[in-house]
């Protein structure tokens, strides 16, 4: 089967959160179930230079201001890439969505409708007589792409589109439509017109023949005027549609036993490197060597949606207790403030590196006793994957798909010893201290710890499952069409 993703971002070439690794991921274990994959993205500074053989295979005078042209770079394992390089709109250092000043570019409509274009028109033209069997689309980045193609024959491929975070419903003024190249017709609250908007994240929900998103909770949480954020109505309706698919982690990247990032590797017969790690995060993040304390570690964007508000208010309450706070971010200047503040606050117990460092952050997940995920809301979440597979135990709120991959440890799921985390509910600071409370206890008695690790670290992870679950989708994605 040919399958063409299509995203803003993916690992290994450019990343800013799960997206990127979840496009990776999923796309290597494709091609592992025989699945030719090739990822269509932007040609951001900087990383055509990380593939070899480019080579072009369409180009354009203009494509929203300017020229463009798309190579594929054929690599020996993994997916092969599509790049678009349009200097126009993607010749801009640093983050691939924000300027200099931290706001949106004011032509992220222009740069991700050519990113969706350029998909689509890979999906006609076939350059090289490669036949896309089924279109792939990643957040509203690449809604567009079931839009335009929704404009041609009938005879196209089908369209899959995955809801990372609904959050993000790309949001442009309505003056814009013609400027995309989309007709007057689409602008309609059954189109991609969302409340006097167009919405690219809404044209992906419409436009394609099957959804899904990142964890089964997150489906049906989707479908609540809780956390649909004005989408619900849609998702209702489109529910038989629509599949909840948790997320794998990259296991040849996050394995505790050959992390070519960490200098002590371990596995769950042996936790000696697991201290060793411990002590070297310990030393790194200027915290007390304390071999007995309970250390808790934070990687994340530093947003609301993470809640992470809430922990900083249970710093006192965390230390009281003997425990330690490793925390890596960036986002909000608020949260970083907040979290600068409790460092100075509490010299030797909490300690705070601002910014993004994909190195330190294996040492956080490795180095850890704990990792703390206190999101309001999370449609799949990364790093609790990543604690089960470090032995690091995920303390989480009871959401989307950190629901789904972790089992607290009550009673009975303990009595079984099939327990992996502790859960608690989402913005609730009286909750999150309740939990911090049962880690401390659970931590105390040593056995009842390590049968948690050793649990923790058996969980799989990986991608085999839910990359064989994506292509059962594009299976039935195909059948529908050939059905109709
Ligand atoms: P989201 O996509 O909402 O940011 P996820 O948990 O799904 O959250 O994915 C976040 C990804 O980004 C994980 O791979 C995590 O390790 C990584 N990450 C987040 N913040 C940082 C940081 N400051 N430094 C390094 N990696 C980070």
């Amino acid at each position: 089967m040919r399958v063409l993703m299509v995203a803003s971002e993916c690992v290994p070439l450019m990343k800013t959160g799960g997206l990127a690794d979840m496009v990776g991921g999923l796309s290597q274990a494709l091609v592992g179930l025989g699945c030719d994959t090739r990822v269509v993205m932007p040609s951001y500074p900087g990383v055509a230079e990380r593939v070899r053989g480019m080579k072009q295979i369409a180009w354009y005078d203009d494509l929203f201001g300017g020229p463009a042209n798309l190579a594929i770079a054929e690599v020996d394992s993994g997916p092969s890439f599509v790049l678009l390089d349009a200097p126009h709109l993607f010749a801009r250092p640093g983050n691939p969505y924000l300027g200099s000043d931290c706001k949106d570019y004011p032509d992220n409509h222009l740069r991700f409708a050519a990113l969706c274009r350029a998909a689509a028109r890979l999906v006609v033209e076939q350059p090289g007589g490669w036949t896309v069997d089924v279109v792939h689309g990643h957040d509203w980045q690449a809604g567009l792409t079931s839009a335009y193609l929704s404009l041609g024959d009938a005879g196209l491929p089908p369209k899959v589109f995955t809801i990372h975070n609904i959050a993000f419903a790309g949001l442009f003024p309505a003056g814009e439509l013609t400027r995309l190249g989309l007709p007057a017709s689409l602008f309609d609250p059954e189109g991609l017109e969302f409340y006097g908007q167009i919405s690219f994240l809404k044209a992906g929900l419409v436009f394609s023949d099957r959804l899904t998103t990142v964890s089964p909770t997150y489906a049906r949480q989707l479908q609540s005027t809780e956390l649909g954020m004005g989408f619900e109505g849609v998702l209702l309706a489109r529910r038989n549609h629509l599949t909840g698919i948790l997320n794998g982690i990259d296991e040849s990247t996050w394995n505790p036993e050959t992390d070519p990032l960490i200098a002590n590797p371990f596995s769950s017969r042996s936790l000696v490197g697991k201290r060793a790690n411990r002590a070297a995060l310990q030393s790194t993040m200027k915290l007390e060597l304390d071999a007995t304390s309970l250390l808790f570690v934070v990687v994340s964007r530093l947003t609301d949606q993470k809640g992470l508000d809430l922990l900083a208010a249970a710093i006192p309450a965390l230390v009281a207790q003997g425990g330690q706070l490793a925390l890596l971010g960036s986002g909000s200047t608020a949260l970083e403030a907040l979290f600068e503040r409790a460092a100075v606050d509490h010299p030797g117990r909490v300690a705070v590196r601002i910014g993004y460092d994909e190195p330190l952050s294996h040492l956080l997940i490795a180095g850890g006793d704990a990792i703390l995920v206190p999101s309001r809301f999370e449609p799949c979440g990364l790093t609790q994957l990543y604690g089960l597979r470090y032995g690091t135990i995920p303390i989480v709120a009871r959401t989307g798909g950190l629901a789904d991959s972790i089992i607290d440890a009550n009673e009975a799921a303990r009595a079984v010893g099939a327990a992996t985390g502790i859960l608690f509910g989402p913005d609730d600071l009286t909750e999150l201290e309740r939990a911090l409370a049962r880690a401390f206890e659970l931590f105390a008695d040593q056995v009842a710890w390590e049968s948690l690790i050793h649990a923790a670290m058996c969980q799989p992870v990986g991608w085999d499952r839910s990359a064989a679950a994506y292509k059962h989708i594009y299976e039935l994605a195909r059948a529908d069409q050939f059905g109709r």
